[in-house]
């Protein structure tokens, strides 16, 4: 960090700073107000309205600590036009002091709070307040009130953002032809939100909707599409071993299908296959809603991979999700001569090495978790990673996971002469987003869509049934299980502890196991083995399971096409990507499937509302919509967990416009002016830009 940058402050203030993201004047400035407070003009007691945060300027009359209901300081002051009460229901011996030599010296003090009229006359709680010389000035401007931590004050804050917007580079980095029209100048942006003159408009100022605050978040989002697509270009920059292949594998694979591919999954195939062919490393993302038939088109791409002489490494969040894969493609690909090699952590030891070799030596295709492949494997020539379910990870995760593949690779490139090289990766997601969402959390990839399930699916009809006619569920479960049929029953989500979560299970389980006296009950939790699961799964999928009881491991790409029942148990527990992933796991086969919801009154209005749209809708864009309306971006796409800060200011909703223009924006930059890319990024994202680089 340059010297001159940082911030001017005792180490312990500084520290303290930092814990709010505060390291140097140009992260100063931008550290906006919540709000304002107005000092700039003075109210007479008589003529305040109560309500309102007013200013007054007052004489202290009387100070007492009473001790009604409890202990308190209580101070009568008085201005030209009547008197009112300052109450202090937590203060310090000096406060009391202070106030007491006030009213000796008949001093004048600038009090600031909400006035309220009260059983003995207005009064103020916990005002604030100063004492001030005769005709002291008035603020010019509005108080800013700044997000703040423990042990930094409001007026410290205040003083350092007053000097840092005297010290830091205010001076434009941007165009104004690459600017939305109307938007201010950087600096009078800046000025004007840390001190807004009286006049300005204080509900666009609340609301963000200022021309100014639309600034300052046009430069949020600004930073984050160059930050994210100068990631995308870098690795553009990268070499890759262009796939190359007659196709001769892929038509192999299509004649053998029992079904053609839908037009949606032959345009992402042929994406894929242009972006393999390139020198470059692919880095695309595959969308599709639950059963759209992902895998087939990622089964393509591994053909081309395979042709060209290379490896392809299959990854999913899960080893259910694993072994469903790894079946699937196993049984595409043996007739067709190709060999694929299963990977995974409930393997025997003995196997786990043979496979680790073969993955090292001449396997083709490798299937298994995510956690295995990357930390166990290495491939003798790894051409193409795919990552299913990759909505499961956060942004910070995901980049750690690239990291890692690069890292990894360049281990194995050691005694190579060539540089590591990355390997090209399709990533596949069943939560489809939105487009503004898609354009700022995706920015880094190509993104391929599927939006059509293949046809013949039947629909799946959903019921909300109150948990206190579980009896009915129960008996309709073994109706369809005597007409042939199975079904899932998952077991109520415990967010607070996966302790509580699987006793639950295990409980849901011996009591269903009793009410299906005579049926064949079986279990899945996360908490298993990865050979119980298996064992369990498999056995669902040959039939030999009527009923299996779950937890949310089976939300993602399971696929049971005879399993056309699903009960979800307290579905009021559950947030609408995981009930639209859960529903996802019927609807398979050729008959009807019925998605039971059983919900636990009475019902939140929120959980209402969720439910109602999971009732309502089947199109997972549609849910997607809805989710991120009910929850908000920061939630939708987990980056809470993740721990990216992603955007503080701009809200993807409400500045969807800004998104467009800063799209724009950032590649005229790239291509153009390199030097302010620099600038801006630097403004904007200083040290935590590692953060988002891939
Ligand atoms: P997802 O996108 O959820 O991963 P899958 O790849 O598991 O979906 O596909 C769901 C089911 O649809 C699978 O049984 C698959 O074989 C089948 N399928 C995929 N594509 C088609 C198609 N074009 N026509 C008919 N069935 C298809
Ligand atoms: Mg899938």
């Amino acid at each position: 960090m340059h010297a001159a940058d940082e911030i001017d402050a005792p180490p312990a203030l500084k520290a303290k700073l930092r814990k709010l993201g505060l390291s140097r004047s140009d992260d100063l400035v931008l550290h906006l107000p919540i709000r304002y407070e107005d000092e700039t003009t003075l109210t007479k007691i008589a003529d305040a309205l109560s309500g309102a945060p007013l200013q007054f300027e007052v004489r202290v009359l009387d100070v007492s600590i009473q001790f009604r209901p409890r202990r308190q300081l209580v101070v009568r002051a008085a201005d030209s036009t009547g008197d009112l009460v300052l109450r202090f229901l937590n203060f310090y011996a000096s406060q009391t002091r202070q106030f007491e030599e006030a009213r000796d010296r008949g001093k004048t003090l600038r009090v600031f709070g909400e006035l309220r009229v009260g059983y003995f006359g207005p009064e103020i709680v916990h005002p604030r307040y100063r004492s001030v010389g005769e005709n002291e000035a008035l603020a010019r401007a509005l108080t800013p009130i700044y997000p703040t931590t423990a042990g930094v004050s409001q007026a410290a804050l205040r003083r350092l953002i007053a000097r840092a917007l005297g010290s830091a580079d205010l001076s434009e980095c941007l165009d104004s032809a690459a600017l939305p029209p109307r938007l201010p100048a950087y600096a009078d942006a800046l000025r004007l939100l840390h001190a807004p003159l009286p006049g300005a408009d204080e509900t666009a100022l609340q609301t963000r909707s200022h021309p100014a605050w639309r600034r300052v978040k046009f430069d949020e989002l600004l930073a984050q599409q160059l930050s994210l697509r100068r990631a995308y270009l870098a690795r553009r920059q990268k070499g890759a071993p262009a796939l190359a292949s007659e196709g001769a594998l892929a038509e192999r694979l299509l004649a053998s299908l029992p079904f053609t591919l839908t037009a949606a999954q032959a345009r992402a195939v042929a994406e894929i296959r242009a972006d393999l062919a390139q020198t470059f490393p692919m880095q695309r993302l595959l969308q599709g809603d639950v059963g759209s038939g992902k895998t087939i088109v990622a089964a393509l791409a591994i053909c081309q991979a395979v042709e060209a002489g290379t490896q392809a490494a299959f990854m999913a969040p899960t080893e259910i999700l694993a072994a469903q894969n790894f079946l699937k493609l196993k049984a595409w690909f043996e007739p067709l001569g190709v060999q694929v090699v299963w990977l995974a952590g409930s393997q025997k030891k003995s196997e786990k090495e043979a496979s680790r070799k073969q993955a090292a030596g001449d396997a083709q295709v490798v299937v298994g978790t995510h956690a295995l492949i990357r930390e166990e494997v290495d491939f003798s020539r790894l051409g193409l990673a795919i990552i299913d379910e990759q909505h499961r990870f956060g942004v910070a995760q995901r980049l750690e996971l690239r990291k890692k593949g690069e890292r990894a690779k360049g281990a194995n490139a050691r005694n190579a002469a060539n540089d590591a090289t990355p390997p090209h990766q399709l990533m596949m997601s069943a939560t489809p987003i939105p487009r503004t969402l898609s354009m700022t959390y995706y920015a880094d990839l190509d993104v391929s869509v599927l939006d059509e399930l293949p046809p013949g699916r039947k629909p799946i009809v959903t019921k909300l049934v109150s948990d206190a006619r579980r009896g009915e569920v129960v008996e309709r479960v073994r109706a369809a299980v005597s007409d042939g049929r199975q079904a899932y029953w998952v077991c109520p989500l415990i967010e607070e502890s996966e302790k509580l979560e699987l006793q639950t299970a295990l409980d849901t389980y011996a009591a269903l196991s009793e009410e299906f006296d005579g049926l064949r009950v079986g279990l899945v939790h996360g908490r298993q083995k990865g050979g119980e699961k298996d064992a369990a799964m498999r056995a669902f999928s040959a039939g030999e399971i009527d009923v299996l009881v779950a937890t949310t491991v089976i939300e993602v790409g399971v696929d049971v096409p005879n399993a056309c029942l699903m009960i979800v148990e307290h579905a009021e527990r559950f947030g609408l990507a995981q009930l639209h992933q859960l529903r996802g796991r019927v609807g398979r086969g050729a008959r009807d499937s019925v998605c039971v919801l059983l919900y636990q009154s009475p019902l939140s209005t929120a959980a209402r509302e969720r439910l109602k749209v999971i009732f309502e809708n089947s199109d997972g864009f549609v849910i997607a919509r809805e989710d991120l309306r009910l929850r908000g971006p920061g939630e939708f796409i987990g980056n809470r967990q993740s721990g990216v800060p992603m955007l503080r200011y701009a809200d993807l909703e409400t500045d969807a416009d800004l998104v467009e223009s800063a799209r724009m924006t950032a590649e005229k930059m790239l291509r153009e002016s390199p030097d302010r890319v620099e600038r801006h990024l630097k403004r904007w994202m200083g040290s935590r830009e590692e953060m988002l680089r891939a």
